[in-house]
């Protein structure tokens, strides 16, 4: 089994459900007392979400091929950036490894397509819905990307930050994100990519009237995939 390094904090809610899942996901495919063999390096998100705010991919990009050197330092064959929006600086961590990192936009595009689908809403960060580069990976695999408007787009990023990045889970969040996945309903989503790995703690397939795709467990799901091919 090859070793998954996991850049996780971002948040640590989250990291705890990767975490969970490809370890759930190992034992189904192996049995008995077996788990994933990972190493993780777990950031602390406030300085994070600062250089966020203040722009500063750059010196964010520097802190994670930093760490990413740590997991690869460790023992990782693999690499998971383990938030959608960290995925802005994808490349400059990956120009630090000499292992591969498994991007998370391509393990969704890659799920998105063989459901079928290839005209689908993406929620996430305002980071992750509004810039290009998390899109542009997805439209370069042929898929059609839907965002919300303006006050859909404000209304999911306050809720990954000042609620799920918190481990806080309301039911009225809940309805107001089936609100905005009903919007992109309406205008032509045959699913919905879940493009901020908090987002399926607080909705699963039951609150969508389409496919959901939800970004931690397809990244687990993939990297498990990699970490037992023999
Ligand atoms: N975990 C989130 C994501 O997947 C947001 C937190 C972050 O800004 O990294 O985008």
């Amino acid at each position: 089994m090859k070793t998954i390094g996991l850049l996780g904090g971002m948040s640590w809610e989250s990291s705890a459900e990767c975490y969970r899942l490809l370890n759930e996901l190992v034992r189904e495919r192996l049995g008995g007392l077996h788990s994933a063999r990972c190493v993780l390096y777990s950031v602390d998100f406030a300085e994070i979400e600062e250089l966020q705010v203040a722009g500063e991919w750059e010196r964010a990009g520097e802190l994670l091929a930093r760490a990413a050197k740590g997991v690869e330092a460790a023992g990782a064959d693999l690499v998971l950036i383990c938030t959608n929006t960290m995925h802005k600086v994808a490349d400059q961590v990956q120009g630090v490894l000499s292992v591969p990192l498994l991007h998370l936009a391509d393990a969704t595009a890659d799920a998105v397509l063989a459901a079928g689908v290839w005209r689908v809403g993406l929620l996430g960060t305002a980071f992750t819905m509004e810039q290009d580069f998390y899109r542009d990976r997805l439209t370069a695999r042929g898929l059609d990307v839907l965002v919300p408007d303006e006050e859909g787009r404000a209304l999911v990023h306050r809720v990954i930050y000042e609620e799920l990045c918190v481990g806080v889970v309301r039911d009225e969040s809940r309805i107001a994100y089936q609100e905005v996945i009903a919007d992109l309903v309406r205008d032509g989503a045959q699913g919905v990519i879940l493009g901020c790995t908090e987002i399926e703690l607080l909705i699963g397939q039951e609150h969508s009237p389409v496919p959901v795709f939800p970004t931690t467990r397809l990244h687990a799901e993939a990297a498990v995939a990699i970490a037992l091919q023999s």
